[in-house]
């Protein structure tokens, strides 16, 4: 028999197994309210006695949560995750997305993985990891709309600031096998809108056409790509090294024979720095319009491109410098390098001076896809690290 097999089940096992249940069972696609999960999840920390806050966005249909508990006058750690899931496309599904479903080692569903596995293991080990006589307080934070460009988070790490004594640290469950990412790289989305001039395409001499100008544009932030990839600035932490730019999604023109006005893009620049980001995509814009808009404007003054954030993300620093994080370092899972997948990380830093690390049960492998699950083994980790961590706050 081999020693897996041997293993105990761990004594919360089966409650985050039922708590995760019942988390993929609110279908939260960001699209969705998520009132209901946090309405959920704050009757749960409430009946554990913790200290709870809701912050609404302005539309009222989406809210964070945060729940508290211990001393107010050290900093503390946070436990943040995500309630909202990208879309689920049942056809492509061979369970129903948003009904848990164990198949062998593993349970499927819709946020398995990407995360409320970590929310799940975070409400098993509440009890127990509030129970001692803690010597710094516990912040759970849960966000919404993280999968469309981390928009919750921001709430949550201003709030964090203005405490008197704000967090030493958080710890963002994202998927990374249960071990310590220390480094996310940044993203900039950029909506472009090139708006020349058409007519019939047989005069085309005499049009602006915005389909060949947007490719002119896009072939220009594929040489950045490759210059990144050429001459850096390198971090070999991440195993795409260096910074990218691609463009994702493109629509331009309305049939054979005409020549097209109108052409909208999005790209993305995914950095290891975010200042950095900024300035190269200043750079990029400045060089683009330098390049191509007189042309375009000696054809037809109306001619423009348009440049509008659709969204963007900070990248998360290396936090292992952080007094805190240097205290809770001996108990910490063994380091995984950096990854170059969004997280809320770069937020708690920016907006909320609080640094950051990943640790969450579950692989990026499997996020974002149909069939998307978690090994059951990756909550039992996610539980053994907290039981660990509940030991060291009565005593940190
Ligand atoms: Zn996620």
């Amino acid at each position: 028999m081999s020693a897996s097999a041997q293993r105990q089940d761990h004594p919360r096992l089966a409650s985050a197994v039922s708590y995760l249940d019942e988390l993929i069972g609110f279908d939260t696609t960001s699209a969705n309210s998520n009132l209901d999960i946090i309405a959920y999840l704050k009757r749960y920390f409430d009946e554990l006695g913790m200290e709870t806050t809701v912050l609404y966005d302005t539309s009222g249909e989406k809210a964070n949560l945060i729940a508290r508990i211990g001393p107010k006058d050290v900093p503390g750690i946070v436990l943040s995750g995500h309630t909202d899931v990208v879309p689920a496309n049942p056809d492509r599904w061979s369970s129903a997305p948003f009904d848990m479903e164990q198949r062998g080692s593993r349970l499927y569903g819709r946020g398995s993985c990407d995360m409320k596995g970590f929310a799940a293991c975070v409400m098993a080990a509440a009890p127990a990891l509030i129970q001692g006589p803690l010597k710094r307080p516990f912040y759970f934070c849960f966000s919404h709309d993280e999968e469309v460009g981390c928009l919750g988070a921001p709430a949550i790490a201003k709030h964090l600031a203005e405490l008197e004594v704000p967090p030493g640290l958080a710890i963002i469950g994202e998927p990374s096998e249960m071990h310590l990412i220390n480094g996310q790289k940044g993203k900039i989305a950029m909506q472009v809108t090139v708006r020349g001039e058409g007519g019939h395409s047989s005069f085309s001499p005499q049009h602006v056409n915005a389909v060949e100008y947007a490719s002119r544009i896009i072939a220009m932030i594929s040489d950045r790509s490759r210059r990144y990839e050429r001459e850096g600035p390198f971090d070999h932490d991440f195993s795409v090294p260096h910074a990218t730019a691609l463009a994702t999604l493109i629509n331009g023109g309305v049939a054979t024979n005409v020549t097209p006005d109108t052409c909208e893009f999005v790209f993305e620049l995914r950095s290891i720095d975010q200042q950095a980001a900024w300035v190269d995509m200043q750079a990029l814009i400045d060089e683009v319009e330098a390049t191509l808009l007189p042309e375009m404007r000696q054809v037809s003054s109306a001619a423009g491109i348009e440049w509008q954030e659709r969204f963007s993300y900070p990248a998360m620093d290396d936090a292992t410098g952080s007094e805190l994080f240097q205290r809770l370092e001996p108990i910490l899972p063994p380091r995984g390098g950096k990854v170059s997948y969004g997280s809320e990380g770069g937020v708690f830093e920016i907006d909320g001076g609080i640094p950051s690390v990943i640790i969450g049960p579950g692989s990026i492998r499997q996020a974002h896809k149909p069939d998307e699950f978690i090994e059951i083994d990756q909550l039992t980790q996610c539980l053994e690290f907290f039981d660990t961590l509940g030991d060291w706050m009565t005593r940190g």
